[in-house]
Formats: structure tokens, C-alpha cells, sequence
């Protein structure tokens, strides 16, 4: 398998393309630092915050304007129209390099695959480059206080008025909205069809008057999380993605790209080897049973990557999923469980103290652990992932639904 697997980037063109992707990198790319390993990102300060947005922003735009972002896009909407082999001797080279785009790259996972999919052509032509170029930033606002694992029961409503839709309603969670000048939206276009089917997809503009973002501030002080209140906010009909009342083909197609995003980014070593280095850290190289867990972290590391990639590598040419997204988000969530708790067992109580700010090491431990329920949560939790894996993928009993067939004002809420 290795052979196969490394034969193909040995062709000429991929050889001068990893020549090619390491020149732009050296001479564009922050090279990494020593503390980058232990760095956790999370900013109590509002300025850092909006700073390593922009930041992240300011390299994606360097990518494009180099010709590196967007590389298996087709080249009329700005990218390089590569194979997925592109994408992936790219990603390798920047591992070495501190530079990346953070969140930017995320929503461009989620959103930029299901338009190029379903988008009309004026949305790709409209779109696609200033997505490419971070010129337009992406939030999701699909949660709501009452619609999280219950996504089409959301309440948002959208009400047809000329060419334009008029929305009102609430939304939550909503990552880095405080930042983004742009949003996807799921909205309640038909209330009188069953929930699944009367929810439509827009694009908005989160400068529009009627949009109001309001930073959650969490315990450790960083606001993440966004509620996004929407009145009488005015959205082309131009906007819509998809078939009016069926964005739940491009909502379900967000969250596969995103399930799959999240779970490719397991991918990395970087996890086992801070394991590695904890574990030399704290002298605890030799307890055979650290060493056991550390062969099991660095195996689940190598085993999502692969996933990631196979994954990755049919999502980035427009094809369908080689298997349930679901699938590889409960494999990460497992693995982020179990990593955090090999952190904690390696560095005994300096793990759970409260660590001081210059104790990089303390923080880092500390992350792994609290991340293991931002990854269980985020994108769909664990136990509704697990829900479609027993029912799309094993064709288990449904779980049963009472309200799938009758209209969606009649369906109870609190
Ligand atoms: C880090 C992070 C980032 C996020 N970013 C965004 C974002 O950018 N945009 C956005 O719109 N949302 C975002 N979310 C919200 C996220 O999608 C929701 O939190 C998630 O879908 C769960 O919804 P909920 O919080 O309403 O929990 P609930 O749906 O209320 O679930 C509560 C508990 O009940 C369980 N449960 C619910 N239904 C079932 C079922 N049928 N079977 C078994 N168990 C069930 C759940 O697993 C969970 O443990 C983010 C969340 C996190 C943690």
C-alpha cells in the first residue's frame, strides 16, 4: 500500500509541483516555531480574536493571489481546476509552515463543494473568487435555540416579498459570525409542508440591516459562538441555493462536508507527537502501558488520515462520499476522547492544575481535554452521527419520528 500510495507523486509533473508548492511556501509562509506545537487557539481578547482572523484571511488571500487556493476548483471560478493529488502534496508541503487559514478554510470546505455542486452558475461566477480570496467570509447559521440536533424543525422564517425574501427569526452557536461579512442560512420558507421539506437555503449578506450578532462569551473568556438575531432582513431571491423549500439537500451536503472536514483534520501527526514529547516531558517513556496508548493514538492518527484524504479526495472532484461522513466524525470524537485522556494520565495532577498562561504545556493538556465535547458537539453531535450511521449506513430500524409526515406549524414546540 505504501508503494501505491507514494508511486504516483513521484510522476514528473507532481515532482515539479511539490518544487513548485515548497518555493511559494518558503518564500511566502511563516515557518513554524518551536512553541507553535504547544500553541492552543482560543483568544480571551476580542483584538487577538478579530487579529487571527484577519490573519488567517490575509494568508488565504496570499494563496490566491499566487494561484494556490482553490486548486481542484475549475479555473472560471477562480481556481486551478487540479486533480485532488494537488490538494494533497500542497497540504503536505505546509506542514512544516506556520501559516494557515484557520476558520476561513472550514466554512470554505463546507460551502464552497455544495455550490460548486448546486449552485446556480451567476452564484459560482458571484461567489466562488471572493470566497477563494477570503474578500467574503463565511459564517454557518443553521442552529437555533430550538433546532440543533433537530435541524429541520428549525423556526427561522423566510417570506417571499417581490424578488427578494423577507427573514425573521434567531439563530445560535454560529462560529466566528462576529467576523464574517457573509452567512449561509437555513429558513422556514413553508411551514405548512413536513419539516424536511418546506426549508430553504439562502446566501446573506450579514452587513444587511436586520442582521444583529451578538458575541457568547464562554468561561475562559473567549467569545467562539455568536447568537444572530435576523428582522425584516432582505435577501435576493437570486440567493437561493437549490429548489425553493429544498435546502435540505444543501443543508445535508454542508454538514457532510463539514462532518468530513472535521474528522479529516485528525489527519496530522501533530497530536501523537506532542503525546510522544509529553510523555519524554514527564519521564514516562518506558510505562509500557503509555507506550501501548501512545502506538494506539499514533494508529487512530494514521487510520483517519487515511480516511480524511479518501474522503477529501472524491468531495474536492465533486463526487459523492466513498462512505457515511457520520462514520469518520465518531471515529475523530474517539479519538480526541482517548487522546485527552492519555494527556491527563501522562502529565498527573500539572494536568488538571489551573495552569498559569506561560505554562504552554499545562494549556495544551488542558485543550486536548475540553475538545473532546467541542468535537462531539459541533457539526452534529456523537449520539445523533451515530443515529445515521445505524440507519443510512446499516440500515437499522429508524428511530421513530412522529412528526416526518405532517406539516411543520402543526409539530409541537417549547
Ligand atoms: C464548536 C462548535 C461549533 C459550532 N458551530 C456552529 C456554527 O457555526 N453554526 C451553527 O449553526 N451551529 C454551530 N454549532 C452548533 C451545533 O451544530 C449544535 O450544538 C449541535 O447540532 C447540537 O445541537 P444542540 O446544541 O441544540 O443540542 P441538542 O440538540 O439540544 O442535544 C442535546 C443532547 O441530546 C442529544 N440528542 C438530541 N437528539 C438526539 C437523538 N435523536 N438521539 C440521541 N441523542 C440525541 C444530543 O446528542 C445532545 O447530547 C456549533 C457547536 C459547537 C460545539
Amino acid at each position: 500500500m505504501a508503494a501505491s500510495e507514494e508511486a504516483p507523486a513521484e510522476a514528473p509533473e507532481r515532482v515539479a509541483f511539490r518544487a513548485e508548492a515548497r518555493a511559494f511556501l518558503e518564500a511566502h509562509a511563516e515557518p513554524r516555531t518551536e512553541a507553535d506545537p504547544w500553541e492552543v487557539v482560543g483568544f480571551p481578547d476580542d483584538d487577538e480574536a478579530l487579529a487571527h482572523f484577519e490573519k488567517c484571511g490575509a494568508w488565504q488571500r496570499t494563496l490566491a493571489d499566487n494561484g494556490w487556493a482553490g486548486l481542484t476548483w475549475p479555473t472560471e471560478y477562480g481556481g486551478r481546476g487540479l486533480e485532488a493529488w494537488a490538494d494533497r502534496i500542497f497540504a503536505r508541503e505546509s506542514v512544516r509552515f506556520g501559516s494557515n487559514a484557520g476558520f476561513i478554510r472550514a466554512s470554505m470546505a463546507m460551502l464552497g463543494p455544495t455550490l460548486l455542486a448546486l449552485g446556480t452558475e451567476e452564484q459560482k461566477l458571484r461567489f466562488l473568487p471572493p470566497m477563494l480570496r477570503a474578500d467574503e467570509t463565511w459564517c454557518q447559521l443553521f442552529s437555533e435555540p430550538g433546532a440543533g440536533s433537530d435541524l429541520a424543525g428549525l423556526a427561522t422564517s423566510a417570506v417571499i416579498d417581490g424578488d427578494e425574501f423577507v427573514v425573521d427569526g434567531q439563530k445560535v452557536w454560529n462560529s466566528s459570525a462576529q467576523f464574517c461579512n457573509r452567512g449561509f442560512l437555513l429558513v422556514r420558507s413553508d411551514p405548512d409542508a413536513p419539516k424536511h421539506r418546506g426549508i430553504s437555503f439562502l446566501l446573506i449578506d450579514m452587513t444587511s440591516p436586520g442582521v444583529e450578532v451578538r458575541p457568547l462569551v464562554q468561561a475562559n473568556g473567549s467569545a467562539h459562538f455568536n447568537e444572530v438575531f435576523l428582522t425584516g432582513v432582505r435577501v435576493p431571491v437570486a440567493n437561493l441555493v437549490g429548489e425553493l423549500h429544498g435546502g435540505w439537500g444543501p443543508a445535508r451536503m454542508v454538514l457532510g462536508n463539514e462532518a468530513s472536514f472535521i474528522g479529516g483534520t485528525g489527519g496530522g501527526r501533530r497530536t501523537s507527537d506532542r503525546l510522544i514529547d509529553l510523555a519524554r516531558l514527564f519521564d514516562r517513556q518506558d510505562d509500557p502501558v503509555v507506550r501501548q496508548e501512545l502506538v494506539r493514538a499514533y494508529s487512530r492518527e494514521r487510520i483517519s488520515g487515511l480516511m480524511g484524504r479518501r474522503m477529501r479526495d472524491v468531495i474536492r472532484q465533486g463526487g459523492p462520499p466513498p462512505f457515511d461522513p457520520a462514520l469518520m466524525k465518531v471515529f475523530v470524537t474517539d479519538s480526541k476522547v482517548h487522546t485527552g485522556q492519555l494527556a491527563t494520565s501522562i502529565a498527573g495532577p500539572a494536568g488538571m492544575a489551573c495552569p498559569s498562561d506561560d505554562d504552554r504545556i499545562g494549556r495544551w493538556v488542558q485543550a486536548e481535554v475540553i475538545n473532546r465535547y467541542t468535537i462531539s458537539i459541533g457539526g452534529g453531535t456523537t449520539e445523533v452521527q451515530k443515529n445515521n450511521l445505524g440507519e443510512r449506513s446499516l440500515g437499522l430500524p429508524r428511530e421513530p419520528r412522529s412528526d416526518k409526515d405532517i406539516p411543520w406549524r402543526d409539530v409541537p414546540r417549547s
